[in-house]
This record gives C-alpha cells, structure tokens and sequence, in this order.
C-alpha cells in the first residue's frame, strides 16, 4: 500500500464519488456529493465530467424541492460495466454476471467441484465465455454500444475456507477435497484472460449485503452463512475483517454450551454438531432427537481436515424434504430444528458480545429453507440478552445465490470501491 502515487490518488477520488453515486439510488446531485465526498467541488465537477464520458454516470433530468434552483441528477449507469462471480459450493458451481449495482444479468449453475481443478476451471472459462455470447446474441450492449466482453470488468470466486486470498490460492477447504493446494486465481486468470480476486464465501456474502443495499458509515454487520458448514463475517463501513490469515469467522468449533458430544477438537457441543447440513440430515434419517446426536456426520475439524461430504448434490432436496415434514408436524424433525436454531442463538450471543453488531445478517445456500423453522427459536433465545435486544436480526434477501452474487460484488468492491483498495 506504500508509495501511492498521483495516478493512484486521482483514480481514489473518481472512486469516491462513483461510490458516493451509487449509494443513492434515486439519484444525487453533484453539491450533495462535494458535501459526503469531502472533495473540493472543482474535483467533483471535474471527475464527474470523466465518469459520464466513460458512460458508468448519466445525468438525468433535475431534483427540484428545496430552495434555489434545480440541481441536475447524478445517476449511475448500473448497465455501464459487468463482472462475473462464482461461487465453489460443495454441492454445485453457480455463475452468474452482474451489473455495477451487483444485480444478476444471467445465471448459471454448474455440476459440483471435482477431484479435477484445472478441468472445473477450463468449465468455469468455458461457462462464462458461453454466458458473455449468449447475452450479445440477445443484443447486449452497454449505452455506449459496447458487448459484454468488452463491458467485462473481472471475476470474483467465493469458496469455502481454507484460502490465501493475498496468493489466491485454495490451500485446503474441508468441503472441497480435491481443491487443495489450488492457484486458482492464476488459474483462472490464464483460463479467461481477465482479472481474478479469491475469497472466503462468508466475506463475499456479507459483501453483496452491503453493496446492495449499502453500509452506514462506522456500521457493524456480522453475517452468518449457513452452507454445508457454518462460518460467520465481520464488516465495519463496508470492510470486511480478515483476520491474520483468513481464517477470522470459522465458527464451527465454537461451543454452544447446549448438551451435547464431546468433539473431535476436544470440546463439547461445537456449533457445527448442530448446524452442519451433513450432521441435521443424518440425524434426520437415523431417526436421532439432535443433530449432534448424529453417526457419521463429516465434521471436518478446525484444523482443515477431514474427507467430503458424501453426495453433496440433493442435500438440497433432502432438507426441503425435511423442512416440509417438520411443517406438516412432525415434531422430532421439528426439535431436530429446534436444536439447530437453538445452537446458533447460542453461538450468536457469543458473537454479538465479541462484536456488538448494529445488524445480524443470516444467509446462505440453505437459509431460505431452514429460516421459517429455526428464526422464531433464534430470536426468542438472542433476546434474553440485553445486549443483543436491540441488535437488528434479519434473513438475507439475497437468496440462495448469495455466494455467486457476493463472488462478483467482491470483485466490484476491489475495482471500484474506495474501501476495496
Ligand atoms: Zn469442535
């Protein structure tokens, strides 16, 4: 980050004020982004002037109210640019393409990673090459008649933990065995030619959440993402914490202090007994009363390692099959997800003394499915605490292709985010 040069900083302020643009969906007015910028208004004018020309800023029509006359609108071009993000789930590779506003252009999913990287990778090139043409066929073109490849700003790749996000390299996900020791980003880079940024699936989620919908200066958001296993994310103003090596957020282990087995770590009922998918599903099928309970669950340890879990793909329809079950009143699969709520209301009020978050964010490939069965346990159990009363407790509205979407909202933050750089 040392010796920043002119170049550096000019191209920082043009960054400032797009993101002071896009933050104001309704549109702002160049005085109001002198004011939140900070920057002269010489600068704002000047900088204002390139981002139209570059066709990423449209001016449009004027905001009356107020006194004095009417200010022209600034307006982003959510069309002007593309990026790519895709996600490495264990049960799936999902693509997509998305807009500067981290909208999804096209979607696609893919059949899950293998024991092959460099092939997953050459179907990954092969899959975005595919999406980027068939959107030109549709006619595609950004207003200044540019095609989705030459609107194509780079690729983002969310993936379980284990990472280096400074080498981009996936050094050895539990959930993705055959993934170890992977240069994905130099991979993929070579594959396709464009750009790569590599991250932990929980930073890229909790960064669509807040490019989407924005972050207050100074706010804490705390993410947590329900996958095949659990992990948590920090943002403070948009920033997402890191930690010393990307392993800030790997929550599996952390104790619930509920009844349960003793681990494999060497503690006693860690979060992850209860909230991996693999352990919910067999306790399910053996007819167990927890999901802690379960024989044969993968647990990988906290250390990154143990073996896949098994047949990843129709976890999906298994838990769906679970949640209808439970509704249509079951009620051992109902306490099974009694349990599972239980155990992360725990972990929860853990998390929220650590970090005091203004908002909690819950998401993930299978939160839409677990969320109407596991909410109302959640919040009655994080409410018991005075801290955590006022604490603001909300589902992701993202969907299941949070990690895809937030992949390609990290690659956008990096690119044109002031707090990226
Ligand atoms: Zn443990």
């Amino acid at each position: 980050m040392q010796g920043r040069t002119m170049l550096d900083l000019g191209r920082r302020n043009e960054l400032i004020v797009l993101d002071a643009v896009r933050h104001a969906p309704e549109g702002t007015s160049q005085s109001e982004v002198v004011s939140t910028s900070g920057l002269s208004r010489q600068a704002v004018s000047l900088i204002t002037r390139r981002l139209r020309e570059q066709g990423l800023v449209e001016t449009d029509g004027t905001l009356a109210g107020g006194r004095g006359k009417p200010r022209t609108v600034l307006r982003i071009v959510p069309g002007a640019r593309l990026a790519a993000g895709v996600h490495l789930d264990p049960s799936q590779i999902a693509v997509v393409l998305v807009d500067l506003l981290g909208r999804p252009v096209v979607h696609r999913s893919l059949p899950a990673p293998t024991d092959d990287p460099s092939g997953d990778i050459d179907r990954i090139a092969a899959a975005l090459a595919e999406m980027q043409d068939g959107l030109e066929q549709e006619g595609w073109r950004t207003s200044h008649g540019e095609t989705p490849r030459e609107a194509m700003l780079g690729i983002g790749v969310a993936s379980p933990g284990g990472i280096d996000v400074r080498e981009g390299v996936v050094v050895n996900p539990p959930w993705l065995p055959g993934w170890w020791g992977v240069p994905l980003v130099a991979l993929l880079e070579g594959a396709t030619g464009l750009p790569v940024v590599l991250d932990k699936d929980t930073n890229a989620a909790l960064t669509a959440e807040t490019w989407s919908t924005g972050q207050q200066p100074g706010e804490t958001v705390l993410y947590v993402f329900a996958g095949a296993g659990i992990g948590s994310a920090v943002s403070v103003g948009g920033r997402v914490h890191h930690g010393a090596g990307a392993l800030a957020g790997e929550i599996g282990h952390l104790p619930t202090g509920l009844d349960g087995p003793m681990c494999g770590c060497g503690r006693r009922a860690c979060l992850s007994r209860f909230t991996d998918l693999s352990a919910l599903l067999a306790a399910a099928e053996q007819g167990a009363t927890s999901p802690a309970e379960a024989r044969g669950a993968v647990v990988p340890d906290a250390a990154g390692g143990q073996a896949a879990p098994g047949g990843a793909e129709g976890s999906a329809a298994a838990l769906a099959a679970l949640t209808r079950a439970a509704a249509a009143g079951d009620a051992r699969l109902q306490g099974l997800l009694d349990s599972y709520g239980a155990a992360l209301a725990e972990a929860l009020r853990t998390l929220v003394g650590v970090h005091d978050p203004h908002r909690i964010v819950l998401g993930g490939p299978h939160w839409d499915a677990l969320a109407p069965h596991v909410m109302p346990v959640i919040e009655r159990r994080l409410r018991r605490d005075a801290p955590s009363e006022r604490v603001v407790l909300e589902s992701s509205r993202l969907g299941d292709d949070v990690g895809a979407l937030g992949a390609a909202a990290l690659f956008l933050q990096s690119e044109l985010s002031p707090a990226g750089r």
